[in-house]
C-alpha cells in the first residue's frame, strides 16, 4: 500500500480565504486549492483510494492531477505506508541558546554612540544578527570606523541601511568595504535616485525614504521570510521582537526603537546586558501571530514578518499590512 508523503520541509498552511504550501528549503510557497489543503491535512497518510471515498467520483480526476503536480515539483514522494515512520515530520520547537540574537543600531547626525561599549556588550551577549541604519548621510570611511569595533566579535551577519550620497561606490571602493568586513551581509541604500542592484547583489539601491525610525515595519511578500528558523520561531515567539534589543540614534535601550518607552540609555552608562536580562525586557517576546487579531486567520502568518510598533492595540494586526486574509487581496 502505498501513500504520499510531503516533504517535511513542505507545510500546508490554512488562512481563511487561501491555502499555501511553505517550503522552507526552497525558501517559496505555492497556493493550493482547499481540497488539496484537506487531503493533505485531514487525509495525511493515507491511501489513495481511501481518499478518494470522500470525494464524488468527478473528483478523482483532480485529485490525480494533484498528487502528480506535488510529485513533479517536489513537494513529495510516493513510498510504502510501512515506511512513513521513517519519514517524520518537521519538529516545530523553536530552540536558541543567546539570550539576545538580533540588534538595531540606528544612528542620526545627531548620535554620540560609544560603539565599543556597544558591540563588546553585543558580543558578550552572543547576538549573530547585527543592523546598523544611519538615516543621515554617513560616509563609508566613518562607517568603517563604526565597523572596526566589530572586529573579532561574534556577528555573523551585519546589514547596514544608509543614506544615498553621490560617491558612495567609490568610497566602498577605495574603503574596501566588502572585503574588509566579511561579515556584512547587504548595504541598503535609502533616499537613492535609483532601484538598482550591484556588488553581486551586496548593494541595494533603494528610491524609498527613510528619515527615521518611523519608517520600519511595513509588511509586504518581499519581505516574507521561508526558512525552518523562522517558521519554528513564529510558531511560539513574536518574529521581530523576539531576543532583540535595540539602541535608538539617542541610545536609549530599546525593544524596537519606535517604542516610545526604553529601558535606559547606553550613552548615560547604562548596561545592555543587565537591561535585557530584565524580565519586563521579554514581555513582547512571547506575542505569535496566532495571538494576534486577522493575522490569526492569514496564511502567511508563520512566513511574515511582523510589527509591534504600528498598531492599535499590542494584539492587532500591523497597520502597515495592507492584506487581507478574509478577501484574500492585498488592498
Ligand atoms: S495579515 Fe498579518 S500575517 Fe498576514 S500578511 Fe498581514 S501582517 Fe502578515
Ligand atoms: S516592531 Fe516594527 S518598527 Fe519596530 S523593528 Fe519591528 S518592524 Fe520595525
Amino acid at each position: 500500500m502505498v501513500v504520499f508523503k510531503l516533504f517535511a520541509c513542505c507545510i500546508p498552511v490554512k488562512g481563511f480565504a487561501n491555502y499555501i504550501i511553505c517550503d522552507l528549503q526552497r525558501a517559496a510557497f505555492i497556493n493550493i486549492p482547499e481540497v488539496l489543503y484537506e487531503i493533505l491535512t485531514v487525509h495525511k497518510n493515507k491511501e489513495i483510494s481511501k481518499i478518494k471515498h470522500n470525494y464524488n467520483k468527478e473528483n478523482y480526476r483532480f485529485i490525480d492531477e494533484y498528487f502528480e503536480y506535488l510529485e513533479n515539483n517536489e513537494y513529495g514522494f510516493w513510498c510504502d505506508i510501512d515506511e512513513i515512520k521513517n519519514f517524520p515530520d518537521l519538529n516545530l520547537k523553536f530552540e536558541s541558546s543567546e539570550l539576545i540574537n538580533n540588534a538595531i543600531i540606528d544612528i542620526d547626525k545627531n548620535s554620540k554612540h560609544d560603539y565599543g561599549k556597544i558591540f563588546n556588550e553585543l558580543n558578550e551577549l552572543r547576538c549573530k544578527f547585527i543592523e546598523i541604519r544611519s538615516f543621515d548621510i554617513l560616509r563609508i570611511c566613518d562607517l568603517c570606523e563604526i565597523l572596526y569595533h566589530t572586529n573579532s566579535k561574534i556577528f555573523r551577519n551585519i546589514d547596514i541601511i544608509i543614506k544615498y550620497y553621490r560617491d558612495i561606490e567609490n568610497d566602498i571602493n577605495e574603503n574596501k568595504l566588502f572585503s574588509k568586513f566579511t561579515n556584512i551581509n547587504a548595504v541598503s541604500i535609502h533616499s537613492s535616485p535609483k532601484n538598482e542592484k550591484s556588488f553581486n547583489g551586496k548593494l541595494v539601491y533603494s528610491k524609498k525614504v527613510i528619515k527615521t525610525c518611523n519608517d520600519c515595519g511595513e509588511i509586504d511578500i518581499d519581505k516574507f521570510t521561508l526558512n525552518i528558523d523562522t517558521f519554528t520561531e513564529a510558531q511560539h515567539f513574536n518574529t521581530c521582537l523576539n531576543k532583540k534589543v535595540s539602541i535608538d540614534s539617542n541610545g536609549n535601550i530599546k525593544n524596537c526603537p519606535a517604542f516610545n518607552y526604553s529601558y535606559g540609555n547606553v550613552n548615560e552608562g547604562d548596561s545592555i546586558r543587565n537591561v535585557v536580562r530584565s524580565q519586563e525586557f521579554s514581555r513582547y517576546w512571547p506575542i505569535t501571530k496566532d495571538q494576534i487579531q486577522t493575522c490569526k486567520d492569514c496564511e502567511y502568518r508563520y512566513i511574515c514578518s511582523d510589527c509591534r510598533a504600528f498598531v492599535d492595540s499590542i494584539f492587532d494586526k500591523p497597520k502597515k499590512c495592507n492584506y487581507n486574509p478574509y478577501t484574500g487581496k492585498w488592498e
